[in-house]
């Protein structure tokens, strides 16, 4: 018998190499937007035809190539950017296996013009299916113009299995966007079908973010940064309220290449937690610099995945910048990592950690006869109430905020709404929570003693409840028996004036009186009622301080202010029940952990330090 085996034809082992790397019209671009990079362009312009099937040029200002270079540059593992396999561990440049254009070039027809500034006359190649069909020279800017006409034209299998045009294009704006994303200082348009999609002029990453995201980004954006000896992370992080329902804008780079990876993503995630919604995704572009031989880039060309040699470590890193963005920023107050963060973790929206919480943190009380009709059992029944009233226990989970409120039969949120304080001998007499100056509650949990700063988490309870009132528009409102009438300096009678719907959501009733003056005719229904005028004045001047030194929003800062105004305050007495539904109110906040400024709402001892302190 004869031998049977016989070495691929030249033009087919191209073929099957180059289904590889050019899968589809974006993986092309990616590599042309990656060859014009690596030449130094500073500019570089993308043109493309019926969503790449027909065409996909790209026009680069960068180094060009000689005439016998750009012959060379198709000829598989052809490349200038690798001379030994040492240099394959410090890779930093894109390509570097010389295969782009052989492969582009086996399925495509291309069209390549390219001059090196210093020479008169450029190149001109054409070549389809591998085959050069053309070579001469030719007038022609300087720097490199690759055009990929009609992918493969010679494999209808694989033409056939191209998507509809507007799947590839999306695929084509993704490639482009994660391209122009990691280098904010060379230009970059985007034209299709003759309509320009982008044209983003070189600047800072704050620039492009907005010019490929949209303006709305402007003012929603936060700096990330932290070095680390091994690893450094920069980059921006959205504010939680320009968090998505739809995943897509985020964006990792390690040595400014794009990656995908869930665990990262998850490490950003986390950091969030408790500030937006289960459902909803962070915006983030967060660029990684590690040493490359700390990494394994999975050496393929169209792989994003990666392999860090300490995955823990770029996770805690990754977490911990994120957070202290959120907290440097006054998004969320500032931030401790020193504290239980499995404690915080957002329970109330996920029933499995909410048991385990309470498991760990129900706390033990005496059983007098008076505590347990006052209050039940302390905090498992303060979670208990926090049930939608639509929901079996076993599946309860809340999808939203405004669910939670609309549906929630809380006792917490329901009844004994602080700071309205009644207080009956019998209550006084229990014993298991008790105040230490009028300032600090301590209770006891089955784990150690938690110690709550009153004013600090009575705080964070009413700001999240005006900012979900602020939401809803809805704030219940009490009547004042005597409405004050407020003069006010026209400038703040101005400010009045535009945040007129944001108190009437909390629950203010305020009509102009003429004149700069304003008639209060109703209060939040759960702010004492000392002296409205004293509380209209103070929610005033407080927003004022807060928007000069923080720069929120109209809302949260409202939701701030009044907060901060109509707080409990130090030194107020409480009797059991108020402590311990102030100590449930507060986690069931989204965030219980810090108060306004920063500052925490409460530590706990735990029995092993206590053990600790006497040597045990
Ligand atoms: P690689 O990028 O992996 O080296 P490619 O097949 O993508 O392989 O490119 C082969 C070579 O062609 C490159 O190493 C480079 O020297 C040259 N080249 C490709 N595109 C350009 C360009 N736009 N400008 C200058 N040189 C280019
Ligand atoms: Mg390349």
């Amino acid at each position: 018998m004869s031998d049977i085996i016989q070495l691929l034809p030249d033009a087919i082992a191209n073929q099957i190499a180059a289904g590889e790397v050019v899968q589809r019209p974006a993986s092309a671009l990616k590599e042309m937007l990656e060859n014009a990079i690596d030449a130094g362009a500073s500019k570089v312009q993308v043109i493309v035809k019926e969503a790449g099937k027909q065409l996909i040029q790209v026009i680069d200002n960068g180094r060009g190539m000689s005439a016998t270079d750009a012959r060379m540059s198709f000829e598989r593992h052809a490349t200038s950017k690798i001379r030994t396999s040492a240099d394959l561990f410090a890779i930093r440049t894109f390509g570097f296996r010389g295969e782009a254009l052989a492969s582009i070039a086996a399925v495509a027809q291309v069209e390549l013009k390219t001059r090196q500034a210093d020479q008169e006359l450029g190149t001109l190649i054409q070549i389809e299916g591998s085959e050069v069909k053309k070579q001469e020279p030719i007038a022609t800017s300087p720097g490199t113009s690759v055009a990929m006409k009609n992918l493969f034209f010679n494999v209808p299998a694989r033409r056939n299995f191209l998507k509809s045009n507007p799947v590839e294009m999306r695929h084509i704006v993704e490639e482009f966007q994660r391209v122009a994303l990691s280098y904010s200082e060379i230009g970059f348009v985007l034209m299709q079908n003759d309509l320009e999609v982008f044209n983003l002029q070189p600047g800072k990453l704050s620039q492009r973010i907005v010019g490929l995201f949209g303006k709305n980004y402007q003012s929603n954006l936060v700096p990330c940064e932290e070095l680390t000896p091994h690893l450094n992370v920069k980059g921006y992080i959205g504010k939680p309220e320009c968090a998505k329902k739809t995943r897509g804008e985020q964006y990792f780079f390690v040595n400014n290449r794009y990656i995908k990876s869930n665990y990262l993503h998850h490490a950003v995630s986390t950091a969030f937690e408790g500030l937006i919604q289960n459902d909803q995704h962070p915006f983030y572009v967060l660029f990684l610099e590690i040493d490359p031989s700390h990494i394994d880039i999975n050496v393929h060309p169209t792989k994003t995945e990666i392999k860090f040699e300490d995955e823990r470590t770029v996770y805690a890193v990754i977490r911990s910048a994120v957070k202290q963005a959120l907290g440097a920023h006054h998004v969320v107050p500032a931030l401790d990592f020193s504290i239980d963060v499995n404690f915080t973790e957002n329970w109330s929206k996920d029933p499995e950690k909410k048991a385990a919480v309470d498991r760990e943190y129900s706390y033990k009380t005496f059983n007098t006869p008076e505590f347990k009709r006052s209050s039940a059992s302390g905090w498992e029944r303060l979670f208990e109430g926090n049930q939608p009233v639509s929901e079996t226990p076993g599946d309860r989970q809340a999808d939203s905020d405004d669910e939670q409120i609309l549906t929630f039969k809380s006792k917490a949120n329901a009844e004994a709404d602080l700071p309205v304080l009644s207080r009956s001998p019998e209550e006084e007499a229990t014993g298991t929570t008790f105040q230490v100056e009028l300032n600090y509650i301590v209770a006891q949990m089955s784990t150690g003693l938690l110690i709550v700063d009153q004013q600090s988490a009575h705080e964070r309870i009413l700001y999240e409840r005006y900012l979900r009132q602020l939401k809803l528009a809805q704030g219940p409102s009490q009547q004042c028996l005597f409405p004050p009438v407020v003069e006010l300096s026209p400038g703040d009678f101005e400010l009045v004036s535009g945040l007129m719907p944001e108190l009437h959501s909390l629950g203010f009733m305020i009509s102009e009186f003429g004149n700069n003056t304003v008639l209060v005719q109703g209060v939040p229904a759960d702010v004492q009622l000392k002296n409205e005028k004293d509380l209209f004045e103070g929610l005033i001047e407080q927003f004022k301080n807060f928007k000069n030194e923080l720069s929120l929003d109209k809302r949260e800062n409202l939701a701030r202010s009044l907060a901060r105004k109509s707080s409990l305050k130090r030194g107020q007495k409480l009797n059991p029940q108020e402590m311990e539904t102030l100590v449930g109110q507060l986690f069931a906040c989204q965030n219980p952990n810090y108060g306004l400024s920063g500052n925490k709402t409460f530590v706990k001892l735990d029995l092993t330090s206590i053990h600790s302190f006497f040597g045990k």
